[in-house]
């Protein structure tokens, strides 16, 4: 691990300011940070520990809420309001890590986590474009069983690892960021940005802009909401396809949906096709697959992971008509 100083922020506006360092960083419960360190992929010059901002989840008039950046996984998923009105965050959150991880990650930390692709942390063996550019992917000819089939690049075939992500997406989430320009909010689905012929830039941030909060609008009222998670093993295991989706259904009739897919993508990835195809559509299994299906025209599969264009249609199926039981 290479030396750094350690910083902690008493509030945003020193977190900023300590965050303008070259080479400063954000720290957060650690959970990824702290490892990308030790295995070298990281190395900061000063570490900014931000777990002392604002934590509170507060409630707001319009039902909806804000949660303070550096809230705990566990506190958000745990919180009545969130429990009861953004079920698909509750269970997307609970579907994540274990749960001495879900103590430590932040709000903020889950939403920049890195991804998990095995090229990228393997620093003394491995090309990785995303580490460093123009270096070539061992990912596209290797193993890539876990890797993108929507939204990819010949330049990076990485998922964004982030089942919390993907919820807050099918939520409509907007993040309020402060940088040394000022406050600006961005919603979480314009945040991620696709690889391109840069993978290195990951984010739509700049250099020492801090996530302050997350601010949740309400759901359509009378809608149901869920999260679906496939992985190899019940516990500990990131998604190889995951579904969060919000469905309200009047007399048979869709009349509000909002779809998000994780495992499948270098960012949460909202499934707007599939939307159009269900909003007005009756609620039935075939209007369902089709969405699915039409949403999954587009996807690209690499040698090993050709099983994630059905696996991903049959979870989408199977959640909406979930829900649609639940709407009814
Ligand atoms: C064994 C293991 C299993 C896991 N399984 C899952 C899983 O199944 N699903 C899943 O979703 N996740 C999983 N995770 C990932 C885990 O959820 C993340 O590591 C965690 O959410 C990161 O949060 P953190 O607060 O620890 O972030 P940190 O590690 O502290 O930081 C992560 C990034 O966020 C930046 N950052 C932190 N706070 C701010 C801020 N306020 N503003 C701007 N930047 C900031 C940091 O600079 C860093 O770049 C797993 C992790 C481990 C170690
Ligand atoms: S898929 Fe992306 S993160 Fe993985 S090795 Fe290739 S460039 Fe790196």
């Amino acid at each position: 691990m290479n030396p750094f100083t350690y910083a902690r922020a008493c509030d945003p506006a020193d977190a900023v300011r300590l965050g303008a360092a070259p080479r400063a960083a954000y720290l957060g419960g650690g959970t990824n940070l702290v490892d990308l360190m030790r295995r070298n992929v990281a190395a900061p010059a000063t570490l900014v520990d931000v777990t002392g901002l604002p934590a509170a989840i507060e409630e707001r008039p319009d039902g909806g809420l804000l949660i303070g950046a550096a809230a705990r996984n566990t506190a958000v998923a745990e919180h009545r309001a969130v429990r009861e009105r953004y079920p698909l965050l509750a269970r997307a959150i609970l579907a994540g890590g274990s749960a001495q991880i879900r103590n430590m990650a932040t709000v903020a930390g889950n939403i920049l986590q890195r991804t998990r692709c095995p090229y990228f942390y393997d620093v003394a063996g491995s090309r990785c474009n995303r580490r460093e550019p123009g270096q070539g992917c061992d990912a596209i000819d290797g193993h890539n069983r876990d890797h993108a089939i929507l939204g990819a690049s010949p330049a990076c075939v990485a998922t964004h690892p982030s089942d919390m992500c993907v919820a807050l997406a099918a939520a409509d989430a907007v993040v309020h960021l402060r940088g040394g320009r000022g406050t600006r909010t961005l919603p979480l689905t314009e945040l991620h940005r696709l690889p391109g012929d840069h993978p290195e830039i990951e984010t739509e941030l700049e250099h020492g802009e801090l996530i302050t909060a997350v601010e949740l609008p309400p759901l359509p009222p009378g809608a149901a909401s869920g999260y679906r998670k496939v992985r190899d093993r019940a516990s500990y295991a990131f998604a190889l396809v995951s579904v969060a989706a919000v469905l309200r259904v009047e007399r048979g009739v869709i009349t509000a949906v909002r779809l998000a897919l994780g495992g499948v993508a270098p960012k949460p990835w909202r499934a707007r096709t599939a939307e159009q195809a269900l909003l007005g559509a009756p609620a039935d299994p075939g209007t369902f697959r089709a969405a699915a299906r039409a949403e999954l025209a587009a996807a690209v599969p690499l040698r090993h992971n050709a099983f994630k264009i059905e696996l991903a249609e049959r979870t989408i199926t199977a959640v909406l008509a979930d829900l649609a039981g639940e709407a009814r």
